[in-house]
C-alpha cells in the first residue's frame, strides 16, 4: 500500500482537478484517482470541442481547453495522479480511510468524491432500427465539430446539451433543425433566443423521430407527433445529434455507507457527507437548490477541500497532546 495521503480526490473531471489545485494551496499531500486514462471528465470525453459560455472569466472556452487550463493550474503543486484506476470501496483503517480500487488499496486521512455522473453513458433510443445508424451519421457523442461542416443536421432534445450542440454547429452546418418531443424547450432562455434568431436554425416542438432512412448512412428522418401521427414528408438530413440525456452511473458508491438521494450523494453546506472526513462536490452531489454546472462545482469543491483541511487539523489536535 502507498503512503497515506492527507486527502484523496476521487474523480479527475473539472471539479476534481480544481479540488486538486485547492489542496495544493493548503499544501496538503494530495492524491487524485481517475478511472479513465485521460483527465477532464465530461468535458474531455463528451464535448471536447463544444464552446462553454458560462464559466466566470471566460466569455467562451472549449471543453478541452478548459481542461488544459485546469490541469495547468492544478499541477503547480506536487500530487500523486493515478489514472486508469477505478475506486470501488471505502473502508475504515486504523487511523485513515482505505480507498479500495481495481488496482490496490490507497490510504488517506480525508476523501473528496468528485466522481460526477460516474460512467459516461449517453441515453440511447434503445431501438435497434435507429441506433444502428450510430457511426453512420447518428451521434450520441460529438468529438469533431468539423463532421457537421456544410451538412443538414437534426438535433434531438430540448435541454441545454441539445441547445448547446445546435449553437455550436449552427454557423458551420448547411442548416440545423432542433426537435423536442414536448411542447416547450427546457434550455436556457438565452440559448433559445439565440437559436430562434439564427437564420440557419429551425426549432420544432412536439416532434420525435419515427424512423431513420438511408441505406449506408443517414439521409432522411421521418418525424412523428406525440399522438403517433407520422408526418408525410421525411426531413432530409445527413447528420443526427441525439442529446436526450445521460444515464447516471454512480451505483458503485452506493455501497460506501453514504446517504444517497436518487443517484446523488447528499451533502451539507460544508460539502460533508454523513461519513466524517468524507466530502463530495460537483455533479455527484445533491442539496436543496443544487445546479449541475461547472461554475457551481468549482465553488463546492473549494468548500469541500477547506472542510477537509479543517477536519485534518482537528484530527491532528486529537492525536498530538499539547
Ligand atoms: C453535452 C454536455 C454539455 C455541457 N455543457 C456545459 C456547459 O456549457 N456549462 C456547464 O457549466 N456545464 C456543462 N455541462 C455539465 C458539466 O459538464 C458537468 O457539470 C461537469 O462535467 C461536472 O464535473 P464533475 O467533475 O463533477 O464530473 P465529471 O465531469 O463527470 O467527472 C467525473 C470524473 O470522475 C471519474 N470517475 C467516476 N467514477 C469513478 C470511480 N469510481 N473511480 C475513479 N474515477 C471515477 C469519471 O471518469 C470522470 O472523469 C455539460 C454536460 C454535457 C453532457
Amino acid at each position: 500500500m502507498r503512503d497515506t495521503a492527507d486527502v484523496t480526490i476521487i474523480g479527475g473531471g473539472p471539479i476534481g482537478l480544481f479540488g486538486l489545485y485547492c489542496a495544493g494551496l493548503y499544501r496538503l499531500r494530495a492524491r487524485l484517482i481517475e478511472r479513465l486514462d485521460r483527465l477532464g471528465g465530461q468535458l474531455e470525453h463528451l464535448y471536447p470541442e463544444k464552446p462553454i459560455y458560462d464559466v466566470g472569466g471566460f466569455p467562451m472556452i472549449r471543453g478541452r481547453e478548459l481542461v488544459e487550463r485546469l490541469k495547468q493550474q492544478a499541477f503547480q503543486y506536487p500530487a500523486e495522479i493515478v489514472t486508469g484506476v477505478t475506486a470501488t470501496a471505502l473502508s475504515q483503517g486504523d487511523d485513515a480511510y482505505l480507498v479500495e480500487t481495481d488496482q490496490g488499496t490507497f490510504s488517506s486521512r480525508a476523501v473528496v468524491i468528485t466522481a460526477g455522473i460516474g460512467e459516461f453513458l449517453p441515453r440511447r433510443f434503445g431501438q435497434p432500427e435507429i441506433d444502428q445508424y450510430e457511426g453512420r451519421g447518428l451521434y450520441y457523442v460529438v468529438d469533431h465539430l468539423s463532421d457537421f461542416d456544410g451538412q443538414r443536421v437534426l438535433v434531438v432534445g430540448g435541454g441545454d446539451s441539445a441547445a448547446d450542440w445546435a449553437m455550436a454547429i449552427a454557423d458551420r452546418a448547411a442548416h440545423v433543425t432542433m426537435i423536442h418531443r414536448r411542447d416547450t424547450f427546457q434550455c436556457h432562455p438565452d440559448s433559445l433566443i439565440k437559436l430562434q434568431q439564427h437564420p440557419r436554425v429551425r426549432l420544432l416542438t412536439n416532434r420525435a423521430i419515427h424512423r431513420v432512412l438511408g441505406e449506408d448512412a443517414v439521409n432522411a428522418v421521418e418525424l412523428q407527433t406525440p399522438d403517433g401521427r407520422v408526418l408525410p414528408e421525411p426531413l432530409a438530413v445527413d447528420r443526427v445529434i441525439v442529446a436526450i440525456g445521460l444515464i447516471p452511473g454512480t451505483d458503485i458508491f452506493r455501497q460506501w455507507g453514504l446517504d444517497f438521494e436518487g443517484h446523488e450523494i447528499r451533502v451539507a453546506t460544508d460539502m460533508s457527507t454523513n461519513r466524517p472526513g468524507v466530502f463530495a462536490a460537483g455533479d455527484i452531489v445533491t442539496y436543496p437548490g443544487k445546479v449541475k454546472l461547472i461554475a457551481a462545482g468549482f465553488g463546492e469543491v473549494a468548500t469541500a477541500v477547506e472542510s477537509a483541511r479543517r477536519y485534518l487539523e482537528a484530527l491532528l489536535r486529537t492525536k498530538i497532546p499539547r
